[in-house]
């Protein structure tokens, strides 16, 4: 599986945003509002893959709990899949626990699920499976 994107939470996206464009030299692909994850998302190109920025819509959120006190924080990575129902239950019966039994909408049109950290040794995957295949 390539890595479709790597998702890091931000306190504040525009100098995020400032750094990954100006200085590192990254170009933005799309910047959109994610209601049902509760972030803003920026997508940046980085070759094959996708670095995104995430700002959690609201400061009482998991997801901003989980950023802390930190500028930023690393929070999930994301594998590319062709058919997402099929790995997520090829993956359910090897005893992987699953966050998302059924994919949800992610940035972009992609179809997503979440695995649960508690098995996959605390790193939050993401399968996603693009919107054009
Ligand atoms: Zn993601």
């Amino acid at each position: 599986m390539k890595i479709d994107h790597i998702a890091i939470v931000v306190k504040d996206l525009d100098a995020t945003l400032k750094l990954y464009t100006e200085t590192l030299g990254f170009y933005p692909v799309y910047r959109e509002t994610i209601e049902d994850q509760g972030v803003e998302a920026v997508g940046l190109q980085a070759g094959e893959s996708i670095i995104e920025l995430l700002r959690p819509l609201d400061e009482t959120s998991g997801i901003a709990k989980y950023r802390g006190d930190a500028e930023t924080k690393l929070h999930h990575t994301a594998y590319r899949v062709d058919n997402i129902e099929a790995k997520l239950a090829e993956l359910k019966a090897k005893g992987v626990r699953l966050i998302d039994e059924h994919p949800r909408n992610g940035a972009h049109g992609n179809r997503i699920a979440f695995l649960h950290p508690k098995s996959t040794e605390g790193v939050l995957i993401e399968l996603c499976q693009p919107r054009s295949t």
